[in-house]
């Protein structure tokens, strides 16, 4: 393809995609296909001679958009939303255009670096390779953590000794927050105890967080080769200090290792928030890295009005959530702060020590590779850019909002019907309800919601009841999709409830 085909194509490209958000609604919501669907339709192998863009073209409607799920559907209001805007996917076009050379650039320079990085020159040479690419990053999480009144400390500024990252996952930002707390603490113990070795101190290092956490803390922590314990939640699923404390109390007791807590503000299943001003204090005093998993609800902290919900983050090393979830950034850019970027580069850099003499790492001058896991990096900070400036804190703010009225919308109209309950406090853009009976009743529900595929739910588990979680998701979503999501519930209720009768099913 030539850039003249490209510019056509592009164009093309364009259409297709503007067409396919304007009209989704139409597309049903979840897909009618099997297993295995797609194996059937396309070739075993690779073609030998090139194919036209227009026979590759032809076969997104016919191979791939049947087995879709359309997370922009105003209809689905599953898990938690998946961002997307137009400035966003403009920017990410940008990003693709100068990607190339950034990656190549830095990848190669990278394995030279690491062949020869005892030459410095060379070092510094690569370092410049992508100016703009990290500084828009570094001053767009400052923008960001403006946004969301972060503590002054988390900001790069020119000389802040914080600072923050674009990370491709809230997972992943969980990962290397552990993985420096872990190298923290090893070197702290180390030089306090200098008879135990590194693998002593590994086998009794713990990790926590509350047992309402996401599944990607417990990864984290097997990954980085620790124990993890969950903190039981209280009857609000929030964790409170006494519960951490009498878990630290017991396990210190046992000769263990207390040396990470992940706290988290918006649980998965139900939206919960751990009380960080009780347990900061408590992280604090027992040198533990206090980080802050806030995936989902971490953009709602750009009202002043939900801004409390963050109250206590000034205790704790290192804060993230996912613009890529409810700040309409397109997927995947998840925001990650530390309070002392030191923490990351001393766990991370190949050579520390080597380095140190050359230069301090402060506002000014960063050099992501030494922030994250991966070498190579995408210019992901242009999607905040574009989406920043063209939305303003006025229009996220809006899309925040509307979400969260949007959810006591459908709160208020299942509260109206005696037959259901909600089962956990609606404070952002999700509600969890479900019919008041069984377990087994309630799975029956989301099978036959789920199977008329008009809109999309997922369950999760509150304690030993199945729940049914709405989350409000699209950008596009108005109160007469919620409308049309209640009545076809509540109908499909009323069915159900008539043949369980029938049947003599216990409710
Ligand atoms: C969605 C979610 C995650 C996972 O986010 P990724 O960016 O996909 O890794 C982690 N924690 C919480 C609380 C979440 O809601």
């Amino acid at each position: 393809m030539d850039p003249e085909e490209f510019r056509k194509r592009g164009k093309e490209m364009v259409d297709y995609v503007a067409d396919y958000l304007e009209k989704i609604e139409k597309r049903q919501v979840f897909p009618d296909v099997e297993p295995g669907y797609l194996r059937t339709l396309i070739p075993d192998c690779a073609p030998q001679d090139p194919e036209s863009f227009e026979d590759v073209f032809k076969d997104i409607e016919k191979i791939i958009m049947p087995g879709v799920t359309h997370w922009h559907s105003p209809y689905f209001f599953a898990y938690f939303p998946s961002a997307s805007s137009f400035p966003a996917l403009l920017a990410d076009m940008l990003c693709g255009g100068i990607g190339c050379v950034g990656f190549s650039w830095v990848c190669s320079l990278g394995y030279i670096y690491i062949a020869m990085r005892l030459f410095s020159l060379f070092f510094f040479s690569s370092q410049a390779a992508s100016p703009a690419c990290t500084e828009l990053e570094t001053v767009m999480l400052d923008w960001l953590g403006k946004m969301l009144s972060l503590p002054e400390e988390f900001l790069a500024g020119k000389d802040g000794q914080g600072g923050g990252v674009i990370q491709g996952s809230a997972s992943e930002a969980t990962l290397v927050a552990l993985l420096a707390a872990r190298t923290k603490t090893i070197r702290r113990v180390q030089s306090e105890k200098p008879e135990l070795t590194e693998a002593d101190i590994m086998g009794r290092l713990v990790a926590y967080a509350s047992d309402q956490a996401h599944s990607s803390v417990e990864r984290a922590a097997l990954i980085g080769g620790v124990k993890m314990k969950n903190v039981p939640s209280d009857d609000t699923f929030a964790v409170c200090g006494s519960a951490l404390k009498k878990v630290l109390d017991e396990d210190k007791a046992s000769g263990l290792i207390p040396f990470f807590f992940c706290a988290t503000l918006g649980t998965t299943p139900c939206c919960s928030f751990d009380k960080l001003l009780e347990l900061g204090p408590i992280c604090n005093n027992e040198n533990i890295w206090m980080h802050i998993d806030a995936a989902y609800a971490g953009s709602a902290f750009i009202c002043p009005e939900f801004r409390h919900l963050l109250n206590g983050v000034e205790f704790t090393d290192s804060f993230n959530f996912n613009p890529h979830k409810w700040l309409l950034v397109n997927f995947d850019c998840s925001a990650m702060w530390v309070k002392k970027r030191s923490d990351l580069i001393g766990a991370f850099k190949l050579e520390p020590l080597y380095l140190q003499h050359h230069h301090q790492e402060s506002g000014l001058v960063t050099d992501y590779r030494h922030w994250q896991i991966p070498l190579g990096r995408r210019f992901r900070s242009l999607k905040l850019w574009f989406v920043l400036r063209m939305y303003g804190v006025t229009g996220l703010q809006e899309h925040i909002r509307k979400h969260v009225r949007l959810s006591h919308q459908f709160e208020h109209l299942v509260l109206q019907d005696e037959r259901f309950e909600i089962c956990a406090e609606v404070v952002l853009g999700l509600v969890c309800f479900r019919l008041k009976g069984s377990n087994e009743l309630n799975k029956a529900l989301l099978k036959s919601i789920n199977e008329a595929k008009k809109i999309h739910l997922v369950p999760c588990h509150l304690r030993e009841k199945f729940v049914l979680r709405f989350a409000i998701c699209s950008r596009t979503v108005e109160s007469t999709h919620v409308k049309f999501a209640w009545q076809h519930i509540s109908q499909l209720a009323t069915e159900l409830l008539k043949t369980w009768e029938q049947n003599g099913h216990q409710q």
